[in-house]
């Protein structure tokens, strides 16, 4: 089974999407990388997802990256006893330390950190920004407000202070629980929210003791002061708009999501450009024009990949939404403008004798009739340079790790394939030629490039660019060695 488009598509597991049919038809219609969002749900119910995606990796013989989203220092309300309600507009609401469930003029806030902070004026933004409080007064367990723009609040919407410096830590008690939880669990990423500086980031790899790869949200306005550190410290990024556009105006959301998506290219790190993507597709089977628009904008910016949260986790459509994110893809990606704007984009250098390999595979392929590029990683990282071309010929991660192959499904054009490990080049080469073949990238009368680092079991090594027949039988008589 292969993809046809390079974009990859994350999809939030949620209530909308628990069972078995519907992640595995998830997975069909395109789903690459599945998000569990540790900010909802317990842990069972991430432990039952979890297993569900590994049962049906292992049924359909793909691999599925997992990435556990860690709630972070984010602030939400608690629960409401007869479901969501409606703030009006000049209406008061207050909110405290009890954690007896919310109605129409009270929530719980159970952050008392933000009360000692909160002062008369400042300016609380619920669900993304959709509602605003102003605080009329407040004290060390309660803040009373004035609704300055209503709408739905309900179970567990967010919360953003933005006029006021919050003393919040990178990770909090329950994000280091939920750490422990998923990386015991087996995840592949671990997203982690609000970080303000890479010291964070180091913070979270020290935690995650290489049990997972660890992807830093970008939602902070401190954060872009740090962002590239931040993107080095990192093994992935996310360009989180939901939050972004409501601690920032939203008008410097493109502009940000332009420059991150960029830097991320040029670093060769994934990126996934995420939140409010086919919002409308929560509730209808289609999307807007504007939306459609929104997921090709990130398309053709070379996105690692686009992503659905509610609409894959709660709306009424989690199907229909990968279906129309997949559809989106692939009517950019076979446009001729696409292909020149990613070429211009295509930045990114380095010294290494990894890099000339990838950029000198890339240039054979395209130049002749090349089926696929084939890239022996074991880390990953020669595969991720790889990507960083953005060749136009179809990648194969080849990995004798699990893990690797897991992990590299969140990565543009990338098609991974696990392989048995191999001692000689030519052995390499015929692993390389049955993969391609089998997931039907090619034909035995075509030619694949193949790379690889010699002696094999030896991470770091690539170092060697082989134009090879698609032939078994070719490859045994002719190959040296
Ligand atoms: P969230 O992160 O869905 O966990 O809030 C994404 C965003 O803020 O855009
Ligand atoms: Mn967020």
């Amino acid at each position: 089974m292969r993809r046809n488009r390079n974009v990859k598509i994350v999809a939030t597991l949620g209530p909308a999407s628990s069972d078995r049919e519907t992640i595995k038809a998830l997975f069909e219609a395109g789903a690459d990388v599945f998000r569990l969002n540790m900010s909802h749900g317990s842990h069972e119910e991430v432990a039952a997802r979890h297993r569900i995606i590994r049962e049906v990796e292992h049924e359909l013989c793909r691999p599925i990256g997992i990435l556990a989203d860690l709630q972070g220092p984010k602030l939400r309300v608690g629960t409401f006893a007869d479901g969501p309600q409606m703030l009006e507009e000049g209406a008061a609401f207050r909110l405290d330390l009890d954690p007896a469930p919310g109605g129409a003029s009270r929530a719980e806030l159970p952050h008392p950190e933000i009360f000692k902070a909160l002062t008369p004026g400042a300016a609380l933004l619920v669900n993304d920004g959709k509602i605003r409080l102003k605080v009329t007064a407040c004290d060390d367990e309660s803040a009373d407000c004035e609704v300055i723009v209503g709408g739905e609040i309900s179970d567990r919407k967010g919360v953003n202070v933005p006029d006021v410096v919050l003393p919040l830590a990178a990770l909090s008690e329950k994000d280091r629980a939920d750490l422990e939880f998923v990386c015991d669990l087996g995840v592949d990423w671990l997203g982690i929210s609000f970080v303000q500086r890479a010291a964070d980031v180091e913070e979270t790899i020290g935690l995650a003791k290489g049990r997972a790869a660890v992807l830093a949200k970008i939602e902070k306005p401190a954060a872009l002061k740090d962002l590239d550190a931040i993107i080095e410290a990192s093994a992935g990024i996310m360009v989180a708009r939901g939050d972004l556009g409501v601690e920032l105006p939203v008008s410097d959301v493109p502009p940000l999501q332009k420059r991150i998506v960029r830097r991320c290219r040029a670093a060769g790190k994934p990126v996934i450009v995420a939140t409010q993507m086919l919002e409308s597709m929560i509730e209808s089977p289609v999307p807007t024009r504007a939306e459609v628009s929104d997921v090709a904008q990130a398309i053709y910016e070379g996105a690692d990949a686009v992503m659905l949260s509610a609409e894959s986790a709660a709306g009424d459509y989690p199907v229909e939404a990968v279906t129309t994110m997949n559809a989106v893809a692939l009517a950019v990606e076979a446009d001729p403008t696409y292909r020149e704007i990613i070429t211009h984009g295509r930045t990114g250098s380095g010294d290494a004798v990894a890099t000339a390999i990838t950029a000198a595979a890339r240039e054979v392929a395209e130049t002749t009739d090349i089926k696929a590029i084939c890239c022996f990683t074991h880390s990953g990282a020669t595969a991720q340079l790889m990507a960083r071309e953005r060749p136009f010929t179809p990648i194969i991660a080849l990995t004798p790790f699990r893990s690797t192959a897991r992990r590299l499904a969140l990565v543009w054009g990338l098609h991974c394939s696990v392989t048995e490990e191999v001692e000689r080049f030519k052995l390499a080469v015929v692993s390389a030629a049955r993969t391609v073949l089998a997931d039907g990238f090619a034909t035995e009368a075509d030619f694949i490039v193949v790379t690889a680092g010699v002696p094999f079991n030896t991470p770091g090594t690539t170092n060697i660019l082989r134009v090879a027949p698609c032939d078994v039988k070719k490859i045994y008589a002719g190959e040296p060695n």
